[in-house]
């Protein structure tokens, strides 16, 4: 069992100086609890007390091809003597859309930003700027970042949350301005029906309907078979710009996103974490007629310092270049994951543990419950979420890395070695989780 005192004791150091000891309110959840590290490379985590975790957090997400990988800092490290942020523009900026342009379907322009919240907020506000209308949708249970406009009924009590076909706004801080809720309109996920009798309902008013193109952020949860093709239609309809939030999707359900690998295209896309491999860029993507609004005369302004800085631009071409290089590179995670999938669900058969796989190779979740499968918001909600943390606790003890809700990120470093390793620490975390019932 791995011990974790020498995080706890700068845990406890870091509160002295940084506000609540973390920089971000994402990691309290962390389990066992916030840690520190002293390197990533690969698959792995070395952390303070000597430890050497399996990473299926790489950052939430990032890096996707392994922590350090040397495809990406190799470019990085010679570019950094160009300088780095120059309030200008330069030939790496038009290489990255070009390549992002050829990937990804929905992709006609292209404009770069720092973080996947802000990408977001740019990309409602083209919506709003293209339709001049007030609203936008979102689904109950899915997150698009922290800002005050839509960390909204990302995780709301279901005390306040309203019946589940036309759920209620819920803000999800304190101190986030009140007005925010009403400028958000909150739909079930995987549900056309619901989304149909709301867009009927409001849709004079709604200039985007956003989602995660499958839900990553509660569970793992895959579009319905239709749903997505039935939502851009609903859209279009409506006549509501279809923004895909691909922060986690981008790049990690293959190199043309989620919308490449269920065929529906929306009008705008947002990009980070995996386009990158854990440098700070972000995407937003789409139609032309859109997407050309930022130009002076459009009058939609997208700003940044950082963006399109050339060593998170470097970062992103070499991620993109490592991806497109090798295809079968996406085959072989899947299999990775799909075997690690089916090895935690034999494994918590043998030990009695109601315990649910469901997801992609590439990123999945394991969640305590009876259940047989999650569709939506309110299905996870009514999983065991505590005992779901606590396997990741358990995880951790036997040197597995996953995230307290029960995400796994898989990463193109990930081999059978660490899937083997994986599942042996899996089967003495779920004999931990049997004693602890
Ligand atoms: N959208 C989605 C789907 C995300 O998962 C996240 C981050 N987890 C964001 C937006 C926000 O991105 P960032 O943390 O870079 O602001």
């Amino acid at each position: 069992m791995l011990s974790f005192d020498e995080s706890a004791a700068l845990f406890e150091q870091a509160r002295a100086s940084v506000a609540g000891g973390t920089s971000s309110n994402v990691r309290y959840a962390e389990a066992p609890a916030p840690l520190f590290f002293e390197r990533a490379e690969g698959p792995f985590l070395y952390d303070v007390d000597g430890n050497r975790l399996i990473d299926y957090v790489i950052g939430n997400g990032p890096a996707f091809l392994g922590h350090a990988a040397p495809a990406v800092n190799g470019p990085v490290a010679a570019s950094l003597a160009n300088g780095q942020s120059i309030a200008g523009q330069h030939r790496g900026e038009i290489r990255l859309a070009e390549k992002i342009k050829a990937l990804v379907p929905s992709a006609e322009l292209v404009r770069f930003s720092v973080t996947g919240s802000e990408a977001v907020h740019g990309a409602i506000r083209l919506a709003r700027g293209y339709t001049g209308r007030p609203k936008y949708l979102k689904f109950e249970g899915q997150y698009h970042g922290w800002l005050d406009n839509t960390f909204i009924s990302t995780k709301p009590g279901l005390n306040e949350a309203g019946p589940r076909e036309t759920p209620a706004p819920v803000l999800m801080s304190r101190g986030q301005a009140a007005h925010a809720v009403d400028e958000a309109i909150i739909a079930p996920w995987n549900d056309v029906e619901a989304l149909a009798r709301t867009l009927e309902r409001q849709g004079r008013e709604i200039a985007a309907v956003i989602t995660e193109p499958a839900m990553c952020n509660a569970g793992v949860i895959p579009p319905k078979p239709g749903y997505l093709q039935a939502m851009r239609e609903l859209a279009t309809k409506a006549g509501c710009v279809l923004i895909f939030d691909e922060v986690i999707t981008g790049f990690r359900l293959g190199l043309a996103g989620a919308q490449g690998r269920f065929g529906v295209t929306p009008d705008l896309s947002v990009f980070a974490k995996a386009v990158a491999n854990g440098f700070p860029l972000s995407v937003i993507a789409g139609k032309r007629a859109i997407m050309e609004l930022v130009e002076p005369r459009g009058q939609v302004v997208h700003s940044g310092t950082y963006n399109g800085n050339i060593t998170a631009v470097t970062a992103a071409i070499a991620t993109l270049d490592a991806l497109s290089a090798d295809p079968g590179a996406y085959q072989r995670l899947e299999q990775h994951g799909e075997r690690l999938m089916a090895g935690i669900r034999a494994s918590a058969k043998k030990h009695g543990e109601p315990l649910l796989v469901q997801g992609y190779g590439s990123i999945f979740c394991t969640l305590c419950t009876e259940a047989a499968a999650v569709h939506d918001f309110r299905d996870v909600a009514a999983t065991d979420g505590n005992r779901t943390a606590q396997f990741a606790g358990a995880l951790a003890r036997h040197g597995v890395r996953t995230t307290a809700r029960g995400v796994w990120f898989l990463s193109m470093a990930h081999g059978d070695a660490e899937v083997d390793a994986t599942l042996a620490a899996v089967d003495k975390a779920l004999a931990d989780l049997g004693r602890s019932r």
